[in-house]
């Protein structure tokens, strides 16, 4: 009979895998939660649009829920990270911090995505507060004021078209990028908003204000901003490692259970979804991806 170090891993723990690590503490499954500490929302001091949390920052979301583990004498939380993943027997071996092996049944992966930001000097500063990527997690507070839009040519008018529902003054600084569709451009511009193909140099938070200095001298202001990643980046390397099947975009791809391609193998929070990337929806299916990892697992057992 194969000896394992735990009945399940789970990789990353943020708001998915904590969640995971959750129905599993509660399920009596041996865990084992490796986390790095790198969130996509490290930068953000407030998380919004989820109902009854709303406005709590999200480390005080992640403390709350590693606090709750705690009850959970079988589960464990490891701050390494695990470089390296493979199918060993009936269960997974898992690399940690490339020199130690654990020895599992079943995997749930939830490390998420990486963004990669425009290179602007001091963007990276004010991503979160006072730069802001998404209006479901941040547009009702940003609601109704003058604002500038961050963003490189065609993705303009997309930006333009959701962010119009919540402020209807936009500058676009458009970083040495123009709109080529002429008349989308015509539609951005009727409705009295400026396009400014010019670089931008540098960002900086000043009373209150987002301050943009532009190539040529210019500087331009605006209460708030909003910007998009030039790339997302799914972290899926060890689903790769396993085989676990991919969208186009990198997401890894599951079924309704959060299982992926590989059987045993479960993924959760962002990096299970191409572009639905919210706390709310990460939580849940991390719930999701352990209530049917432990099922699976009862029923190995039961018709053992
Ligand atoms: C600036 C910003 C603000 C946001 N604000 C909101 C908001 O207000 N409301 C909202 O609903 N959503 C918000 N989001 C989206 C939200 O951050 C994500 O949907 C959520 O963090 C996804 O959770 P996750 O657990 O899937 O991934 P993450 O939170 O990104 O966590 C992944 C974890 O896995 C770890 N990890 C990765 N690889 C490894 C490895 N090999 N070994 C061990 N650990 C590993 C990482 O260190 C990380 O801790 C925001 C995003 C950004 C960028």
């Amino acid at each position: 009979m194969e000896v394992f170090d735990y009945e399940v891993a789970v990789v990353g723990g943020s708001h998915a895998g904590l969640a995971a690590a959750h129905t599993l503490g509660r399920s009596k499954r041996s865990t084992i939660v490796f986390d790095t500490g790198n969130p996509r929302n490290k930068a953000a001091s407030r998380s919004h649009n989820f109902s009854a949390h709303d406005g709590t920052s999200p480390d005080a979301l992640r403390s709350l829920a590693q606090q709750q583990l705690q009850q959970f004498p079988h589960v464990r939380y490891s701050q390494q990270p695990v470089t390296e993943i493979s199918i060993s027997g009936a269960g997974y071996r898992l690399t940690v911090d490339e020199h130690d092996t654990v020895e599992v049944r079943k995997v749930i992966l939830a490390t998420g995505v990486t963004d990669h930001l425009l290179p602007i000097e001091g963007l990276i500063e004010l991503w979160g507060n006072k730069v802001f990527h998404c209006i479901y997690c941040h547009g009702w507070e940003a609601r109704d004021q003058p604002a500038l839009v961050l963003v490189k040519g065609a993705i303009a008018w997309e930006v333009a078209m959701t962010i119009s529902q919540w402020n209807s003054q936009l500058t676009f600084l458009l970083h040495g990028s123009a709109i080529e569709d002429t008349a989308k451009k015509e539609q951005l511009l009727q409705r009295g908003w400026k396009l400014v193909e010019t670089p931008v140099v540098r960002v900086i938070e000043q009373e209150g204000e987002v301050v943009a200095w532009l190539a040529d001298g210019q500087v331009v202001s605006g209460p708030v901003a909003y910007s998009k990643p030039v790339r997302v980046q799914f972290n899926n390397e060890l689903a790769g490692m396993l085989g676990c099947e991919m969208s186009k975009s990198g997401s890894v791809l599951t079924d309704a259970g959060m299982q992926t391609s590989v059987p045993g193998v479960f993924a959760c929070g962002d990096l299970s979804h191409p572009g639905y990337h919210q706390v709310s929806e990460a939580i849940s299916t991390g719930h999701k991806a352990a209530a049917f990892c432990n099922n699976q697992l009862c029923m190995e057992d039961f018709v053992k």
